[in-house]
């Protein structure tokens, strides 16, 4: 049964009757534009066909109370005080609560059934869909304006300030503002958002290597640290303000690790707007290489890959139908993410899933995402 059909019928079974709002909000993924969130740059990612749905009526009084069918629990709680409850799925549907109030947004109790399809923890950020999903939920009763840029801080507020996570503001913003068939350009610096049509055709396949990130919190530092040197030496704000001619002007005075990290977010940047031109005119196969590139640009001047991602971008590389790949998300661990011609992605799918098996001995997870609308009311 799909998620929005298994929440419905929990809230039948529970409540006694029909749902008067069913919501959802996607996952993501990266197509292009990695480790420039920070440095004010692109970003460039996708809403995808798995979410967080709930479906809910409007309740009187300030309680808020749901059902969560992936973790059999249930929780209510005061909108007039509300409490941390650490550790918990419940903490992210209370942190936007907090959040919400916090920006100034005046709430209403409701009750509901809440379910989902984007795996936990793999990197397709089911945070930031959950959150989106409760963002969609309180606007729905309290018959506001679906505000994207609004609801994605507030989401981003819930998760670094109340669940205590720091993440940008990416997750939440492609969720709440995804347009099918499109990905989304995101400037990090002004938080302008454009919809850019994804090739026809052609699907983006999530590559999930069973490793997760090991030593990434230091390394993370780190690379923040030598961006934030590189843009000191031209007497910048961010590398962002930087172009690859000047950059590349001067090598001679940069320190050559510094100058690598600078040229991966440099070219990054770039490679993202690049990416976008070469949607906006369909061309898939420079699409494709823009995403090798900025896999080599990762690996060898960012050095932020492993030897996981690497192999799962080599066999993915090497499928016929397959025409770009790169690792995707912070690194060391995780996902990486292929375009792929729509016909051949379940062949390509198999494929990969088992060359990646017999490479590694690990079990990998395969994932074809169509590119979906961000937070909705479906019913
Ligand atoms: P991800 O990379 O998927 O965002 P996180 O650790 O940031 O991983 O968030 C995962 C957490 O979000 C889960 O442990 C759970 O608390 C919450 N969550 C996500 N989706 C759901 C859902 N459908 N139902 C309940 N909780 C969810
Ligand atoms: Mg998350």
């Amino acid at each position: 049964m799909t998620v929005d059909r298994q929440v419905v019928q929990a809230f039948e079974e529970r409540f006694g009757a029909a749902p008067a709002f069913v919501v959802r909000a996607p996952g993501r993924v990266n197509l292009i534009g990695e480790h420039t969130d920070y440095n004010d740059g692109f970003v460039l990612p996708l809403a995808i066909d798995r979410a967080a749905w709930i479906a809910l009526r409007p309740a009187a009084g300030r309680a808020v109370t749901v059902h969560s069918l992936d973790f059999g629990e249930v929780d209510t709680f005061d909108l007039d005080r509300v409490a941390p409850q650490p550790g918990s799925w419940a903490n992210y549907v209370r942190g936007v609560a907090w959040a919400l109030q916090q920006r100034g947004h005046a709430l209403a109790g409701w009750e509901g059934v809440l379910a989902g399809d984007v795996p936990l923890g793999a990197g397709l950020s089911s945070s930031a869909a959950l959150e989106m999903a409760v963002a969609r939920a309180f606007a729905a009763v309290g018959d506001w304006p679906w505000d994207p840029p609004a609801m994605a801080l507030s989401g981003q507020m819930a998760e670094n300030k109340w669940v205590g996570v720091n993440t940008g503001i990416m997750d939440q913003m492609i969720s709440a503002a995804g347009v099918a068939g499109h990905a989304l350009l995101i400037d990090c610096r002004s938080l302008e958002t454009t919809s850019i049509p994804l090739p026809a055709g052609y699907a983006v396949v999530v590559l999930d290597t069973a490793t997760r990130r090991g030593l990434a919190g230091s390394a993370y530092n780190e690379r923040r640290s030598q961006c934030e040197a590189a843009a000191r030496h031209f007497g910048v704000k961010a590398l962002r303000d930087v172009s690859v001619s000047q950059l590349e002007a001067a090598q001679a005075d940069l320190d050559p690790l510094i100058y690598r990290r600078a040229r991966h977010v440099v070219t990054e940047n770039a490679r993202v707007l690049q990416a976008c031109d070469e949607m906006r005119t369909g061309n898939a196969l420079e699409l494709g290489r823009l995403l090798d590139a900025s896999h080599a640009s990762l690996r060898d001047d960012f050095q932020v890959s492993s030897r996981e991602l690497d192999a799962f971008v080599e066999i993915a590389a090497a499928h016929g139908a397959c025409v770009g790949a790169r690792m995707t998300g912070a690194g060391f661990g995780g996902c990486a993410v292929a375009l792929v011609e729509d016909e051949g992605s379940p062949a390509f799918a198999r494929s990969v899933a088992a060359g990646y098996m017999a490479r590694t001995g690990l079990s990998p997870r395969v994932y074809v995402c169509r590119a979906t609308n961000g937070a909705e009311i479906v019913a």
